[in-house]
C-alpha cells in the first residue's frame, strides 16, 4: 500500500510506555495532524517515523517497505522542528541549500534549486542576507525550504510555530497549508493546538495516554468525537452526565426529561456522558424550548456571545451571534432546546 504505514508501532523508556499499539495509515499527498496534550507520545512518534527514535516494537513501513531500520539520513524526509535549527552564522541561501550539498548535488543544480526555493517562499530578494538577520516568520520559511529542499518523500514538522505570535502563527498555518497542497507533499504536524489542527489537517490524529484516541477528518474529530476524551480536549463542547431511561429519552440530574436519539441502545438506568457543542445549543423565550433555565454568566467576544445557562441540573454554555442575544441577561429566565440530533451519547 503507497503511503505511510505505522504497524503496532510502541515505545518505551525503560517501563515508561511512551507510545502504545499505534496502527495508522498515512495517504500520500495529505497533510496529518498528531494532535495531543503535552507528554502524550507525539513527538516520540514523530522521531520513530524520522529514523531518530528507535522502536521498541512494531513496523514502519513507506510504500510498502519496512523503513524500521534505516537510519535517518537515508530516508529522505524533510524536518522542521520547534528550534528551526537554521545555521546563524550561513545566509539564506547557504541554508536551504545544505542539504543538496550534503547530497553531493553539484553546485549550478544547487543554485537554480535555491533560486527556485525561494520564489515558492517569496522570498527572492534575502538569498545572500544571513539568517540572524531574518523575522520569525521569513525564518519560518526558509526552514521549510531547507526542509523540502531535497525533495524529501515525507516532510515531518514539530510544532514548528510555537514560538511565533499567535496573528504571524495563523498566516504561516494558511501559508504551509497551500504550499504542501501545490506540492503535493505528504506532511505530518505535530501540535497541541487544536485550532492548528482544525485548520491545517486533512486528516487529525488524536493521541491522549500514549495512545491513538481517534482518527479522522477536522469535521469527523470536532462534529462526532469517539470518546470523553477526545471532546474535552477539541474544547468547547458541554459535556455532562445523565441517566438513561432505555427508550431514547434520558434523565437530567435535576429530573428533567430529554429525547436523546441513540440513549435507546442503553439500559435503562445506565449512566451516560453527553456532549452538546455550544453553537447547538439554542436559547429561547421561558416555555417555548424544551427545558427551562437561567443565565448564570454573559460573556461577550464580539463577533459571538457565549451566554452560560443553568438547566436540569447541569451547566452548559451557548453560543450565538450577538443578534440572537440581544437582551440575554444574567438572572434572566430562558427556554433552552438543543438542535435536532446534536445531543450526543459518548462512548465508554
Ligand atoms: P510535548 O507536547 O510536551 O512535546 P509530546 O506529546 O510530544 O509532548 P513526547 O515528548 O513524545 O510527548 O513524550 C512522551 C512521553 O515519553 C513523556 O512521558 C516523556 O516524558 C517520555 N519521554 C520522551 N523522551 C524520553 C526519553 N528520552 N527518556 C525517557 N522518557 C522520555
Amino acid at each position: 500500500m503507497s503511503g505511510l504505514m505505522l504497524e503496532n508501532v510502541e515505545k518505551s523508556y525503560g517501563a515508561a510506555r511512551a507510545v502504545v499499539d499505534v496502527n495508522l495509515h498515512l495517504p500520500e499527498g495529505k497533510l496529518v495532524c498528531f494532535l495531543g496534550p503535552s507528554g502524550c507520545g507525539k513527538t516520540t512518534l514523530l522521531r520513530m517515523i524520522a529514523g531518530l527514535e528507535t522502536l521498541s516494537g512494531g513496523e514502519i513501513r513507506l510504500d510498502g517497505q519496512n523503513i524500521g531500520h534505516t537510519p535517518a539520513h537515508a530516508r529522505n524526509f524533510g524536518m522542521v522542528f520547534q528550534s528551526l535549527a537554521l545555521f546563524p552564522h550561513m545566509t539564506v541561501g547557504q541554508n536551504i541549500a545544505y542539504p543538496l550539498k550534503l547530497r553531493g548535488v553539484d553546485k549550478a543544480a544547487q543554485k537554480a534549486r535555491v533560486v527556485e526555493l525561494l520564489q515558492l517562499i517569496q522570498l527572492s530578494e534575502m538569498l545572500d542576507r544571513p539568517v540572524a538577520q531574518l523575522s520569525g516568520g521569513q525564518r519560518q520559511r526558509v526552514a521549510i525550504a531547507r526542509a523540502i529542499a531535497a525533495h524529501p518523500k515525507l516532510l515531518l514538522l514539530d510544532e514548528p510555530l510555537s514560538a511565533l505570535d499567535a496573528k504571524l502563527r495563523e498566516s504561516m498555518q494558511v501559508e504551509i497549508r497551500q504550499l504542501q497542497q501545490r506540492l503535493n507533499i505528504t506532511t505530518i504536524l505535530v501540535t497541541h493546538d487544536q485550532r492548528e489542527a482544525l485548520t491545517m489537517a486533512d486528516i487529525v490524529v488524536v493521541l491522549g495516554q500514549h495512545r491513538v484516541q481517534q482518527v479522522g477528518t477536522p469535521m469527523e474529530i470536532y462534529r462526532h468525537p469517539a470518546n470523553e476524551f477526545v471532546a474535552d480536549f477539541m474544547g468547547s463542547g458541554n459535556l455532562f452526565s445523565a441517566t438513561a431511561l432505555g427508550d431514547g429519552h434520558v434523565r437530567l440530574p435535576a429530573g428533567a426529561v430529554l429525547a436523546v436519539p441513540g440513549s435507546e441502545t442503553r439500559a435503562a438506568g445506565e449512566a451516560l456522558r453527553l456532549l452538546v457543542r455550544p453553537e447547538d445549543v439554542l436559547l429561547a423565550a421561558p416555555g417555548e424550548a424544551g427545558l427551562a433555565g437561567q443565565v448564570t454568566f454573559v460573556r461577550d467576544l464580539g463577533a459571538t456571545v457565549e451566554t452560560t445557562v443553568a438547566c436540569g441540573g447541569v451547566t452548559l454554555v451557548a453560543l450565538s451571534t450577538p443578534r440572537e442575544s440581544v437582551g440575554v441577561a444574567v438572572g434572566q429566565a430562558v427556554g433552552v432546546g438543543f438542535a435536532p440530533g446534536a445531543c450526543r451519547v459518548l462512548a465508554g
